[in-house]
């Protein structure tokens, strides 16, 4: 297949090119964001290949309809990118990656925990100055305490597993209880009963119209106080400007984020030399007790390697048998 590769960086190219090595597809690696701007780079291609950023909602689909397209294969799990209702009607097959290694986003999340809570960033910033005080570095011990972990898919699943190791109590909200959390000792408990006990709030959940701002101000009252809050999952899980006023009265104690609700325009660029427009980035930026990466969780060389192999496998298989040859969770619509 042609296929128009949207949002590359190097490491894309290295890994893909790898997965493709036999060079059965045609890959045009583009650097530009997918858009309604960039859509006609699409032009000849029999698929696109997005990830989380790219915008596919209905009016650049049907631009790539338009353009002959047939196929968006998406390099990530989540689609909630994808106005999928428009990608059938368009007659668009649309794949995914359901699963690369949800290891890697369940390390990373324990690493924001970890580092909020003995203020390692702090710390490091500290002895790099020769400042050796421990005097605003109290952090607290992990064993014994709560942890609810919101959504127990693959990942929840994964930061069930570890923070149970840490001698954690685990609690779980998620509307299908997973046996695998089960047998680590999880227990589901309704969402309320999760967010007045536990100590460390982590959120595992797709972004779906149910999902969208969670977390609001309500919720963040129903914590108990001091709560250190995670968000890995999607960005508009979390209202920004309430957990800026739970932070700025104390209510939300930590709060760690690899994803951003506005995160389009800033996240995976080096935008370094260039001012902030983003008022509620900058404020959630100057607390010293948030802790934010720009979407790195998946960020593992496994990830990396098992996204392009299953992207390249689903291109192949939509090639060799048409729609139908990717089946189950991997297949959008
Ligand atoms: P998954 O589909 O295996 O699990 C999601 C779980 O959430 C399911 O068990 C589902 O029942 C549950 N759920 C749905 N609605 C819920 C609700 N209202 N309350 C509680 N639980 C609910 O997904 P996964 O592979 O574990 O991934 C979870 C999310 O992580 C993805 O949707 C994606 O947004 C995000 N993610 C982030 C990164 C990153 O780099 N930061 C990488 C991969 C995935």
């Amino acid at each position: 297949m042609r296929v128009a590769v949207f949002s590359t960086k190097p490491y894309d190219r290295d890994f893909l090119t790898a997965a493709n090595a036999d060079g059965r597809h045609e890959l045009a690696l583009l650097e530009p964001r997918l858009s309604a701007e960039t859509a006609t780079l699409a032009r000849g291609a029999d698929a696109v290949c997005a990830f989380v950023n790219d915008d596919l909602g209905a009016p650049v689909l049907e631009q790539l309809a338009g353009a002959g397209v047939r196929v968006v294969a998406l390099r990530s799990a989540g689609y909630n990118h994808v106005d999928v209702a428009a990608a059938a009607k368009l007659g668009l097959t649309v794949v995914r990656v359901p699963e690369y290694s949800p290891y890697a986003v369940a390390e990373h999340c324990v690493g924001l925990m970890l580092a909020l809570n003995r203020k390692i960033h702090r710390a490091h910033n500290r002895v790099r100055e020769h400042n050796f005080a421990l005097t605003g570095l109290l952090g607290f011990d992990l064993h014994g305490r709560t942890v609810g972990v919101v959504g127990t898919g693959k990942i929840g699943v994964c930061v069930a597993r570890i923070m149970a190791g840490f001698g954690c109590r685990v609690l779980a909200s998620d509307p299908y209880p997973n046996p695998d959390a089960l047998a680590v000792g999880v227990e589901y408990v309704p969402l309320e009963t999760l967010l007045a006990q536990s100590h460390v709030v982590t959120l595992h959940c797709p972004l779906t119209p149910d999902t969208h701002h969670l977390i609001d101000a309500e919720r963040i009252r129903q914590m108990r106080p001091g709560v250190m809050l995670i968000n890995t999952s999607r960005g508009a899980l979390v209202d920004t400007r309430a957990v800026i006023s739970g932070l700025k009265n104390g209510r939300i104690g930590h709060l760690g984020l690899d994803v951003y609700e506005e995160e389009t325009d800033l996240f995976f660029e080096d935008l370094s030399d260039q001012m902030l427009r983003d008022d509620d980035f900058s404020r959630l930026s100057t607390f010293p007790n948030v802790l934010i990466t720009g979407h790195q969780a998946f960020f593992t060389e496994e990830a990396l390697h098992n996204i392009a192999g299953t992207t390249i496998a689903n291109l192949t298989a939509v090639e060799r048998d048409g729609p139908d040859g990717v089946t189950g969770p991997a297949r959008v619509c």
